[in-house]
């Protein structure tokens, strides 16, 4: 069992402050995936809970003994990395064998976790192999395999499929998943990918600029982002925004922008009723928008021009304009829809969202 702590941990190169307060509480044989943009402190931190690089200030636990000053040869982790990392001149049962071999387990020990690993990976007729012999993804279990074989506390992955074509990368996600499922090791990975931030994690750290955004279930960062930021990132296609001001009329809360007049539904109402007369950012996934039909309130219909049409098979995407706003439309793939055409569109009122400069309202 395994669980890991990190508490206000905080990075600095010079005068560069790269990860901040991060704080982060891992669940025994949980999957945790750090997803956010490049260059926001997502592999500082995990090779800082590595031991492959110092920490500026803060904690680091695995259960519960503190391990800041533990090398990272001793911290009982194995790392999974972007580029394989694997000895050129040794072969594929070599790469498997060699941290075994560092820790000093007995030959036989050896040949038995590699066996088993190479099983579990279906690798077992590369094992003699120089990894300039394999292909990319044939490299990468093997790196998963040198990791598996070490049976350690946890598992740390940083961007472990981006070398990997888009087919080859959705198929080792689904394997990745089943390993963990299979061996249920605490794990921490590392992504920019949403999607497979979204498909991997039982829980998601979204981080932008060293600071932790949100941590959540995948399905609460879609349907409750904390933020603006977290709306935009967690989702695709991604969510829209629209620029509105919020005004009272007749007793209800109405958010206009040009071309654009919205009743707001009761629960934002009631929440958007204070900031009246202020400026708001609309938030509203686009398989929340829809071509609206008679039984669609008034309140909640808006006007729009097509401009262009993604047919995608199971699902047609509509980016269509709005006033000065694009508004992107998920909408049903037998619809005809051309670009000029003009649309009324409507959307799910209990799916809207509405951010302040920085937090939801
Ligand atoms: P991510 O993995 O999210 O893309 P990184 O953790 O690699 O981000 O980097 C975070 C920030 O720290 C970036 O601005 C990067 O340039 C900087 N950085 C990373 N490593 C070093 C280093 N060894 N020295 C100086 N700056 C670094
Ligand atoms: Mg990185």
């Amino acid at each position: 069992m395994a669980e890991v702590s990190i508490r206000k941990l905080n990075k600095m190169f010079d005068v560069t402050h790269v990860v901040k307060d991060v704080d982060l509480e891992i669940r025994d044989k949980e999957f945790v995936v750090l997803v956010g943009p490049s260059g926001c402190g997502k592999t500082t931190t995990l090779r800082m809970v590595a031991g492959l690089e110092a920490i500026t200030s803060g904690q680091i636990l695995i259960d519960d003994a503190v391990v800041n000053e533990v090398p990272p040869m001793d911290r009982d982790i194995a790392m999974v990395f972007q580029n394989y990392a694997l000895y050129p001149h040794m072969s594929v049962a070599g790469n498997m064998a060699f941290g075994l071999k560092m820790r000093k387990f007995a030959k036989p020990e050896i040949e038995t976790r590699i066996k088993r690993a190479a099983a579990i990976l279906g690798i077992e007729n590369l094992l003699e192999r120089k990894p300039r012999q394999l292909s990319g993804g044939q490299r990468q279990r093997v790196a998963l395999g040198r990791a598996i074989v070490r049976d350690p506390k946890v598992f740390l992955f940083d961007e472990p499929l981006s070398n990997l074509d888009a087919k080859l990368r959705v198929q080792m996600r689904v394997e990745l998943k089943k390993l963990h499922e299979r061996l249920g090791t605490t794990a921490i990975y590392v992504t920019h990918d949403q999607v497979e931030a979204m498909t991997l994690g039982d829980r998601v750290v979204v981080m932008k600029d060293g600071w932790v955004q949100q941590v959540g279930e995948p399905l609460e960062l879609y349907n409750t982002p904390a933020n603006r930021f977290v709306a935009g990132f967690i989702g695709s296609p991604a969510m829209n925004f629209i620029e509105a001001t919020l005004a009272e009329s007749g007793g209800a809360v109405v958010a206009e922008a040009p071309g654009l007049r919205l009743t707001l539904p009761g629960p934002q109402a009631a929440r958007a009723r204070a900031k009246a007369g202020r400026s708001v950012t609309l938030g509203i996934r686009p398989e929340d928008v829809h071509v609206a039909t008679a039984s669609d309130s008034p309140d909640l219909c808006f006007d729009s021009t097509v401009e262009v049409v993604e047919q995608l098979g199971s699902e047609i995407l509509l980016d269509t304009r709005v006033g000065p706003a694009t508004v992107v439309a998920s909408v049903d793939p037998t619809m005809r829809i051309r670009s000029n055409d003009k649309l009324r569109l409507s959307l799910k009122p209990e799916r809207l969202h509405l951010f302040d400069a920085e937090t939801e309202v």
